[in-house]
């Protein structure tokens, strides 16, 4: 490995992975069945899909847009000896995450599945943003 690149991993300790995606008015937020789409995004990543997702149409609280504020979508990586080790070793990024998703990391993805299922982000725009991951949560 470059000796640049192991510099790097010694001084990662935190790393912040943050998206800001459009927050559904809770005024006019409503459950409705999720769309074929929505269904087959969540499956391909080997998420359990909720029967209801929230879509907002729009009131006066949000001048008819159905979004009110922004909210993040977050990952917080906290390096561990093993993180450090595989990123000395010149391992890969799927590497790496198959270990994170083994240990029980939350990744960007999970967190905005999250959100879906609160009500707080839509599932459009996770699909919008194209959060996906080359590997499955296995
Ligand atoms: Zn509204």
């Amino acid at each position: 490995m470059d000796p640049a690149n192991k510099l790097v991993a010694i001084i990662m300790v935190r790393r912040l992975f943050l998206i800001f995606k459009p927050k559904l008015c809770k005024n006019c937020a409503k459950l409705r069945d999720i769309s074929p789409v929505e269904k087959a995004f969540f499956e391909a990543r080997s998420i359990q899909c909720p029967e209801k997702v929230y879509c907002a149409a729009g009131c006066s609280k949000c001048d008819d847009t159905g979004i009110r504020g922004r909210t993040g979508i977050y990952e917080v990586w906290n390096l561990d000896y093993e993180d450090h080790q595989l990123i000395l070793a010149g391992a890969d990024e799927e590497k790496i995450r198959t270990k994170l998703i083994k240990s029980g990391h939350i990744n960007l993805l999970d967190d905005a599945i999250a959100k879906v299922k609160l009500g707080i982000i839509s599932a459009d725009e996770v699909m919008r943003t194209g959060l996906s991951l080359p590997w499955k949560n296995e």
